[in-house]
């Protein structure tokens, strides 16, 4: 059993012109969990993913995915990695078999295993009736489980999916927390990114609370009951308000302080 974590970022720097999306994230995703990156608008949780399955390019920092440094050997990791994007974008010219063919051919898997997985994914997400369908006639949701399938059929170690239930009718996204929970107890890794607060807290082991590009708390719900100082009946919400609400509030006191600093500093200075 190997213990370093699955995905591990440290002092992770990203800006797009003018914008600082990343500001020195940490962060470590343990093998065998479901792991799940929560924040507010703009927090940095799409940049973090992207930059993680190689979508992206950080400015600095380091990235490891299962101990290997992705900017040192930038492809061989991609192979333990399935992604599902927040906007998923297939080709509307294939059929959902064929997607799947495509994906699983393109990743080295041979021909009767992706026939067995797609199978049963068509299956297990009720596409049945539309596996010989354009995907340019599947609804929203419909495209984002043949995405997911699409992701799943290397049967990757570490699965990573942006705001995975979003679009996916209940029994789907029921069906969808079967799925990962299945696959944890196989010692596979699911990391997500999601907004919703309830589902993170019933289903996560741990999750990381991320604000303005850093990482405010992460662990499981009690180190951040305790952290936030929330109590012992606190759910993630409250914890997750709570963590945000302070994470603001120093992000504003530290160039006061600096202000204030410079300006006594210039006083004490001045003749
Ligand atoms: P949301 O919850 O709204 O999806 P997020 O946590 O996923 O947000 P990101 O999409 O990573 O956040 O964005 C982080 C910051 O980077 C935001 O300020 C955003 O405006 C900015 N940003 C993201 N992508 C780009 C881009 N392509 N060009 C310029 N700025 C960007």
């Amino acid at each position: 059993m190997t213990s370093f974590p699955i995905v591990e970022l440290i002092d992770v720097w990203k800006s797009y012109d003018g914008t600082q999306a990343l500001r020195g994230l940490n962060l470590e995703v343990n093998r065998g969990e479901i792991f799940g990156l929560i924040g507010p608008n703009g927090a940095g949780k799409t940049t973090t993913l992207k930059i993680i399955v190689g979508l992206l390019k950080m400015d600095r920092g380091i990235v490891r995915v299962n101990g290997v440094d992705i900017s040192e050997e930038p492809y061989e990791y991609k192979r333990l990695i399935g992604y599902v994007p927040e906007s998923v974008s297939l080709p509307e010219y294939l059929t959902v078999e064929e997607l799947l063919i495509y994906a699983g051919k393109i990743r080295g898997v041979p021909d009767n295993q992706i026939r067995e997985r797609m199978n049963y994914f068509i299956r297990l997400f009720e596409l049945s009736e539309k596996r010989r369908a354009l995907i340019l006639s599947l609804s929203r949701g419909m495209r984002q489980k043949t995405a997911i399938a699409s992701a799943l059929i290397h049967d990757p170690d570490l699965l990573i999916l942006d705001e995975p239930f979003i679009g996916i009718d209940p029994m789907g996204q029921h069906v969808l927390k079967e799925l990962f929970s299945e696959r944890v107890k196989e010692g596979k890794t699911i990391f997500i990114s999601t907004h919703m607060l309830d589902t993170a807290e019933r289903l996560c082991d741990r999750v990381a609370i991320i604000h303005k590009g850093q990482n405010v708390a992460s662990g499981d719900l009690k180190n951040l009951q305790q952290l936030s100082r929330t109590g012992e009946s606190a759910t993630l919400e409250e914890v997750f308000l709570k963590l945000t609400e302070e994470a603001k509030e120093l992000m504003v006191e530290e160039p006061i302080e600096r202000k204030r600093r410079t300006f006594f500093g210039f006083l004490r200075r001045s003749p």
